[in-house]
């Protein structure tokens, strides 16, 4: 059988050789460390924690993550089973004890019969003739193998830094201050004209909302982080302190926008949320990258009218973070379209976290291994954790603003689609009960019981 060359020994990549090797496909796992280290990185252990040692919620009935926990556990992922022996006490978060945790996964794939550790820097993409590639090389890529990358994949298609705009449920905006419209009515199609949302503020709402933000608690980059790399995308706060008037003539300008419910009100400043997804069930508000600490943000973005309620599916940050294109440039099998020898996975796909980069090692390999094998797998159930963050990487999210997505409930099918705002915790275990019984289909295994209420 063809070996299976995976590049980076992180988070997906020892996954995807694990899943490999299991379904009896050998692999060769090429990690740089510790010959070649990089700015985050200690060690010279395969999946190693960079930063927190928690892989966040672990309730599978009420949290997206903790959901995607048990599809890995479902599916005997290695990275999920060796986290949950070197566990810490840590409430409903699942904290782990990171350097036995990465020593666990190093040596088990080392003893695996199946797996090959080589250590060394890949530095170019191979030829086809090659087998099957599965790049899982991370938010810190290796300069030669980024470039490489983006010889291929064109240079406006890979990302040295994300500029995450915080986004936010839309179910959670109060429409009775927002409204839609896109500026200037540009857009013929329905989907163009619910594009966009926008909220209103008057000036002393405004010069409110500049002094928070001066005032606002920011992150610094790490020693390191922006080395040759930094492109210059303007945090929102660093906007701010240029002049009071500089956001308000930027991302907050609110011409050729009318007040649906006060049409006779003109705004002083606007601030724009755009669709985030096909769905519609998520926005993100337009040039609002931020380096405010998380905390600061909630409050901050608050004040913003109509966002006084706002749920937030993810925060704002800017963040050293090597990432692909992936709507425009994988299919569905994760594939480079144009070149469908190589596979992604891990962060480089532009999902964020441990947990989903594991997740997409996990899904890679076992595509990878099926393609070996000559038994492609059947399509990722899109009502599972796993599914709704290949869907949303491989064509769900926009293109044109794609930036890392943490796994949430807003990427999901809605449960309740005719209507009937069920209470949170009922739509989230309808959520995850429809998943877990999609996830335990696609894999072939027995069905969970059904909880007795
Ligand atoms: P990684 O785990 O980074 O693995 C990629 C591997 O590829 C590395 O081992 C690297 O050495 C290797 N590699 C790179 N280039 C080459 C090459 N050319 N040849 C061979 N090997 C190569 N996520 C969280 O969930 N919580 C956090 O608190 C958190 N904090 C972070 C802090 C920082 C500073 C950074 C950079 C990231 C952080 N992340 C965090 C994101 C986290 O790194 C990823 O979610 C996760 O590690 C990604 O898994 P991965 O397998 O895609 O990449």
């Amino acid at each position: 059988t063809r070996a299976i060359h995976i590049v980076g020994g992180g988070m997906a990549g020892s996954e995807a050789a694990w899943q490999a090797a299991n379904m009896g496909v050998p692999v060769v796992l090429h990690e740089m460390r510790p010959k070649v280290g990089t700015f985050a990185h200690r060690t010279g252990n395969l999946a190693e924690m960079v930063c927190s040692n928690s892989f966040r919620s672990d309730d599978d009935e009420n949290n997206a993550v903790g959901l995607l926990h048990w599809e890995m556990r479902a599916a005997g992922g290695l990275i999920m089973t060796t986290a949950d022996v070197h566990a810490l006490p840590a409430g409903g978060a699942l904290a782990v004890d990171r350097d036995p945790f990465s020593e666990a996964v190093t040596e088990k794939l080392r003893a695996h019969p199946l797996v090959t550790v080589a250590e060394g820097e890949i530095t170019a993409l191979p030829g086809p003739e090659d087998g099957p590639w599965i790049i899982a090389t991370g938010p810190l890529t290796s300069g030669a193998l980024a470039e490489a990358i983006a010889a291929e994949t064109g240079q406006e298609s890979l990302a040295f830094f994300d500029a995450i705009a915080p986004i936010v449920y839309f179910d959670s905006v109060d429409m009775d201050v927002a409204w839609m419209q896109s500026r200037y009515d540009k857009g013929d199609t329905e989907e163009e004209r619910t594009a966009y949302l926008n909220c209103p503020m008057n000036r002393a709402q405004y010069e409110a909302f500049i002094d928070a933000l001066l005032a606002a608690e920011k992150t610094e980059f790490k020693p390191g982080e922006t080395a040759g790399y930094f492109d210059g995308c303007l945090p929102i706060e660093v906007m701010a302190e240029r002049g009071r008037e500089t956001l308000r003539h930027g991302p907050m300008k609110p011409v050729g926008l009318t007040n649906r419910h006060k049409p006779e009100e003109k705004a002083y400043a606007v601030v724009q949320l755009r669709r985030d997804n096909a769905l519609g069930t998520l926005y993100n508000i337009v040039g609002f990258q931020t380096k405010m600490k998380y905390g600061s943000q909630t409050s901050v973005f608050r004040m913003i009218p109509g966002l006084e309620n706002a749920r937030f599916a993810r925060l704002g940050g800017i963040h050293r973070n090597t990432f692909i294109n992936s709507p425009t440039l994988l299919d569905d099998q994760m594939r480079l379209r144009n070149r469908p020898h190589i596979r992604f996975a891990g962060q480089i796909t532009g999902v964020e976290g441990y947990v989903e980069s594991a997740a997409m090692g996990l899904l890679a390999g076992r595509m990878a291994a099926a393609e070996v094998l000559g038994q492609p797998l059947p399509p990722v159930p899109v009502d599972t954790a796993m599914g709704a963050l290949l869907t949303h990487i491989t064509g769900g999210a926009e293109a044109k603003t794609f930036q890392p997505m943490n796994v949430n409930f807003g990427l999901f099918r809605p449960v309740d689609a005719k209507g009937g705002r069920k209470g949170r915790k009922v739509r989230y275990k309808l959520y995850t009960d429809r998943a877990k019984v999609a996830w335990t289909g696609w894999l072939g295994i027995p069905a969970p019981e059904p909880a007795v209420a």
